[in-house]
């Protein structure tokens, strides 16, 4: 058998994973863990899922355990949740190309070589059996992974595993990223770089028969990882950002003006880095200034400007999530957050009220993004002890308990009808609208009596 087979300790499985894979072995099926689990087994990281192959068919699965969720029984998946823990559960299988979501032509009856050999990358190609401590390696992904820089590179031929699902391409880059929060050096293999670059290049089409939700969640763990700018910066220069973000890569060589010694692209992969590793925070800082490609405009002294562009980048953020099928509230979310973004601090109280207000909820969001922004000038010399003294002075501000919306007046909609004897309709948020303004300049005038003679005195 050309199987590597070695025996290691302190790799630690939790007993309901074991489990799964003892019951399935004791009733004569081979079992191993496999994957991203054992990838991140070895790497140290805690995985995000566990992965179990086995010779079993679906139904010999299903009869074994009480507890089963059927999540993929045609590609040969069962959840089974043992302990409160779900474990996937995949008979061995060959597959053909994707059609979009799925892998078609499904065969079973394989050997667990032969299920390995269909995994995207030799690092997670490697199987583990937690019960007897032996590794299953036919393709050789421990010295790929364990390396004094470990290696990305694809099973098999790079072009015929990309043409298969060319999700994979995309796969590569987050395996840059899961390699990185285990502060293992990395690097992607010549030949598997170079046909990812030429398949982009010769057949860029095929990525259109890849769902976009399968695209939005490898985006979406590429740019949680500890270095966004450098799988970004590497996407750009394949070829495959081009294809599914071209908003970002327009960003590319538009100059930003005197003062900025990167372009809007460079600025863009800094503010990524900075904003913390939140989902929105990322997104919003990696769309916050594709508005900047269509704002350009060059003044009579010769200064660039983006008048508007966060409007106009903040429209084109919807339409980028919409795209790649992200729920509205995330959506609104970084829509807002994008848009305002571009706020000069306040010179007065009431100016850091009116800044509240317009940010609501997601005022914490527009501060991080800004603060990023900050730090994203390219500038070594930039520091935030003045934007960091602000945020304080805001936050000192608001500590207060101001007033800043309907909610906190202390009149209502009735009471505003009652006063000026006017039905329900548009008249009624006006007013309101107006009181909201009167108590953020002076909070003291939140008061029953002078706000309904402040209406008085305006609409009367
Ligand atoms: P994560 O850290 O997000 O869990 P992962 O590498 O474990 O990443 P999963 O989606 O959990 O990815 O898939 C488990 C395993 O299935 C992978 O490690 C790999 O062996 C295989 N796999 C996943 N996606 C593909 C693909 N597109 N082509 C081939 N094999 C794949
Ligand atoms: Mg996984």
């Amino acid at each position: 058998m050309s199987m590597l087979e070695l025996r290691v300790v302190g790799m630690v499985v939790p007993e309901s994973v074991a489990q799964v894979i003892k019951t399935l072995q004791a009733s004569g099926y081979e079992a191993y863990l496999v994957g991203g689990a054992v990838r991140d087994l070895l790497l140290g990281l805690a995985p995000k899922d566990w992965d179990v192959v086995t010779s079993a068919l679906p139904e010999a699965v299903c009869a074994l355990f009480p507890h089963v969720l059927l999540t993929g029984v045609r590609f040969g998946t069962v959840t089974v949740i043992e302990g409160g823990c779900p474990v996937e559960v995949t008979t061995y299988r060959a597959e053909g190309r994707y059609n979009g979501h799925y892998p078609g032509e499904i065969r079973f009856g394989v050997t667990l070589e032969e299920d390995l050999s269909r995994r995207d990358f030799t690092i997670n190609a490697i199987a583990y059996d937690p019960i007897v401590g032996i590794f299953v390696d036919p393709c050789r992904g421990m010295g790929d992974l364990l390396g004094e820089r470990a290696v990305i590179r694809f099973v098999g031929f790079p072009a015929e595993r990309i043409a298969e699902d060319p999700l994979r391409i995309l796969r590569t880059f987050y395996m840059q990223a899961r390699l990185d929060a285990a502060g293992k050096k990395n690097y992607v293999s010549a030949s598997s770089l170079a046909a990812i670059v030429d398949i982009l290049s010769d057949r860029p089409e095929i990525f259109d028969s890849i769902s976009a939700e399968r695209i939005r969640d490898e985006l979406n763990k590429i740019l949680l990882g500890p270095d966004p700018r450098r799988y970004f910066s590497c996407m750009l220069a394949s070829g495959v950002l081009d294809l599914i973000l071209p908003e970002v890569v327009n960003l590319h060589d538009v100059a930003q003006g005197k003062r900025h010694c990167l372009d809007a692209f460079g600025h863009t992969m800094l503010v990524l880095n900075h904003v913390p590793s939140e989902l929105h925070l990322r997104w919003a800082a990696l769309l916050h200034d594709i508005g900047k490609a269509l704002t350009l405009t060059v003044g009579a002294d010769g200064e660039i400007h983006f008048y508007g562009h966060e409007h106009v980048g903040a429209e084109m953020a919807g339409r980028v999530l919409e795209r790649l099928r992200f729920p509205v509230q995330f959506r609104e979310r970084v829509v807002h957050v994008i848009k305002q973004h571009m706020f000069q601090r306040p010179a007065t109280r009431a100016g850091f009220r009116r800044l509240a207000r317009r940010c609501g909820g997601y005022l914490d969001d527009v501060l991080a993004l800004k603060r990023a922004d900050i730090l994203g000038s390219g500038n070594p010399a930039t520091d935030t002890r003045a934007f960091d003294e602000f945020v304080s002075e805001l936050f000192g501000v608001l500590s207060e308990n101001p007033p800043l919306g309907y909610r906190e007046l202390a009149v209502d909609g009735h009471d505003v009808m009652e006063a000026l004897g006017i039905g329900s309709g548009p008249p009624v948020g006006q007013a309101l609208d107006f009181l909201i303004e009167c108590v953020i300049d002076d909070p003291s005038l939140n008061r029953p009596e002078v706000l309904l003679k402040l209406l008085k005195e305006r609409f009367m």
